[in-house]
């Protein structure tokens, strides 16, 4: 069944992508749009889902030789036996002979790569699932025993800010995340444990420096990374 999968992953990819990073980030999309793994044909044939599949169902083009689908199985397994895909979090991708700004998926999270744009399945970045996201961990541990402020002491915002992840500010108190930088659900995550955590040092700890990355605030990223089994890097 891994073999079948992997052989038709090869198609999309050789058909797809020119280069690597392209070829990891489709097979992300072909992976993260199928039920598992064992069912991946059924993804790449699934009708009008992938234009290169249509094109060779139909004999519009000829059918690749073996050595470049053997060449594209091997990048497909290796994909898959790592794991890469969980690296993105891509459920769609268009070339640029349509303009992005036309925003086709209506889904304005994207990254480019070379003549490709991958998308984000993420429903659109709205301050209302930050706050939600805030209410969950504030109860859960290792934050509930800081009584941080209800959600309605707090402005969640969604910023376009290509310079900052998020922010916190105190007066008022605002929790700003930014969905340009922001590409992934982790990155929402990470980044607002992050400002979760100046938080913490401002409001219950009472930390004059809490907006900077001291030993103090590293000693709780270490804490929440642990909990929540993440890379410490990245919060
Ligand atoms: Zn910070």
């Amino acid at each position: 069944m891994l073999e079948l999968s992997v052989a038709c992953l090869a198609y999309v990819l050789h058909g797809e992508g020119a280069t690597l990073p392209q070829k990891e980030r489709i097979a992300s999309v072909v992976i993260n749009s199928s039920k598992n793994i064992e069912s991946l044909c059924d993804e790449v044939y699934r009708p009008n889902r992938y234009e290169y599949i249509e094109k060779l169902k139909y004999g519009q083009i000829k059918m690749p030789a073996r050595a470049d689908i053997l060449k594209n199985e091997i990048i497909a397994l290796k994909v898959i036996q790592n794991k890469t895909y969980l690296k993105y979090n891509y459920h769609y991708f268009h070339d640029d002979r349509i303009d992005p700004r036309r925003n086709p998926f209506r889904l304005p999270v994207k990254e480019q790569v070379g003549n490709l744009y991958f998308y984000w399945p993420m429903i659109i970045l709205k301050p209302k699932y930050i706050r939600a996201l805030y209410l969950g961990y504030k109860n859960i541990h290792p934050f509930d025993k800081y009584q941080l402020p209800h959600p309605r002491h707090i402005q969640f915002k969604v910023i376009a800010s290509d310079e900052f992840m998020g922010l916190f500010d105190v007066e008022p108190m605002r929790i700003c995340i930014s969905k340009t930088l922001c590409i992934t659900f982790n990155d929402v995550k990470e980044t607002l444990l992050h400002e979760m955590i100046h938080l913490t040092m401002y409001y219950s700890l009472g930390y004059k420096n809490y907006d900077e990355h001291s030993k103090d605030f590293y000693r709780l990223v270490y804490k929440v990374a642990k909990v929540y089994g993440l890379d410490n890097k990245k919060i």
